[in-house]
């Protein structure tokens, strides 16, 4: 029977977008599974231009964004398409962290097919799936411990936390019949859960890796700041002091991390931590997986609010949260004792909030990718009309360059794959065990010399 072997289905010079299949004989899983946002899934897909629920997979093999591959599909989700349906052919499916571009095409696979994530994870997809259109389908659900072995056949799978900017991330280290393949996810080592890193990284470097599948999102150029986390801490903590009106922020709406960061300096400055009505239901979802007093929880966290922002219907998971909340008309009167987390599609609440001019904004996200960034522009124009000052404080999910190749010389592995970059040739300086994979190509794991 044919040896193990490794094929690149997706994140294959693009960033997001892993699929990743893993075959020892008969035994066959796969490692993510998230549309690609680099833009490949956008160039075709965006806003309410999305497939149609009746034949998501007819649509989406149209434009080439998700792999032609048998035994694992839904049969509902392939209806209309010319792919037929067969009997799964996986064993399971490991999800590394809940980002769409990792989890975002769950909801298309086989219910058959066991899905296995960490309890977090597990949880984060639920909040998520609770309260967006976001959904991730029925699934038989498996989830791990970190570092509990999960076996299927001839592969042994064992998930290790990593650090990255949403929680319960995990990097695989598999055990297959011709050596260890280890798989990075995606992952940083400056946030909360650095040491999480180094530990993944210490047990693949032990394990001797045949092949090492590794993210690459920061490989290549990349002009942008090289801040820590705590590094945003100091940053959000000087704008702060140098303010007696209102302060704004957004960030991203999973980074539970900068939530926690960005609460602390409200705390650490006299003021209150205002968040909406979605991250006010994600934190409480999110409470009990976390150690108490590690993320500021609503109803239960000093000096945190929700902004009670009008609606003229309010979903069920936000009606908790509205008899506590803080009206436009409070922190227009008392901005100095405010935070607010105002995210981009909530910027029409500035004609009512009224700010004084020269009141901070802080950007608490990646800067944009490209000088033609739409939403950039809007943001800026609505700023400038309020006369908000601008300030960036972000720190990136992802390792840099020059960490990525630290790492690769201490793991050691015979084969490194880079994925998820579109500079997959920035780690050919790494001499030749670099092979940026092609797209659908099967390459045999060979232990040998
Ligand atoms: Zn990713």
């Amino acid at each position: 029977m044919a040896g193990p072997s490794v094929q690149f289905l997706g994140g294959v010079r693009e960033i997001g977008g892993n699929k990743i299949v893993l075959t020892d004989g008969p035994d066959r899983i796969l490692f993510d599974f998230g549309p690609s946002f680099d833009p490949a899934y956008e160039n075709y897909f965006r806003d309410f231009l999305q497939p149609r629920s009746t034949s998501p997979i007819k649509d989406l093999l149209e434009f080439g964004l998700i792999p032609r591959i048998e035994g694992l599909y839904a049969a509902e989700a392939l209806a209309h398409s010319d792919l037929p349906y067969r009997a799964p052919e996986f064993a399971g499916v490991f999800v590394t962290h809940a980002h769409a571009d990792h989890a975002g095409y769950l909801s298309y696979i086989d219910p058959e097919i066991p899905v296995y994530v960490g309890e977090g994870t597990k949880a984060l997809l639920d909040a998520i799936a609770g309260s967006t259109s976001q959904k991730y389908g029925d699934h038989d659900w498996r989830t791990f411990r970190p570092r509990a072995p999960v076996r299927l056949g001839r592969l042994e799978v064992r998930p290790y936390p990593v650090d990255h900017s949403i929680p319960f991330a995990f990097g695989y280290l598999v055990h297959t019949s011709e050596g260890a393949f280890a798989y990075t996810g995606d992952f940083r080592q400056h946030g909360p859960r650095a040491p999480d890193s180094h530990a993944f990284f210490e047990a693949v470097r032990d394990a001797h890796p045949v092949a090492l599948a590794m993210e690459g999102t920061r490989a290549g150029p990349d002009a942008r700041e090289n801040l820590s986390e705590a590094g945003v801490r100091s940053r959000v903590d000087a704008i702060l002091g140098q303010t007696d009106d209102i302060a704004m922020g957004c960030t991203y709406p999973r980074d539970i991390d900068r939530l926690t960061t960005l609460y602390r300096a409200a705390v650490d400055s006299g003021r209150t931590f205002v968040v909406s009505y979605r991250t006010a239901h994600l934190l409480a979802s999110m409470a009990s997986h976390f150690p108490p007093g590690g993320i500021p929880v609503p109803g239960t966290s000093p000096n945190l609010s929700v902004y009670g922002r009008r609606k003229k219907v309010y979903y069920a998971w936000e009606k908790p949260f509205l008899d506590d909340a803080v009206s436009a008309e409070e922190l227009a009167r008392h901005g100095a004792r405010y935070l607010l987390a105002l995210d981009f599609y909530q910027f029409p609440e500035l004609i009512d909030l009224r700010p004084p001019k020269g009141s901070p904004f802080v950007h608490s996200m990646s800067e944009p990718f490209s000088e033609d960034d739409l939403n950039d522009e809007v943001m800026h124009r609505w700023l400038d009309h309020f006369g908000l000052r601008f300030h960036q404080a972000h720190a990136s999910g992802h390792a840099s360059q020059t960490e990525l190749f630290d790492l690769v010389r201490q793991t050691d592995p015979k084969i490194l794959y880079p994925i998820h970059t579109q500079h997959p040739d920035a780690f050919l300086r790494l001499g030749p065990r670099v092979r940026p994979p092609e797209l659908g190509a099967v390459y045999p794991l060979a232990a040998g010399p």
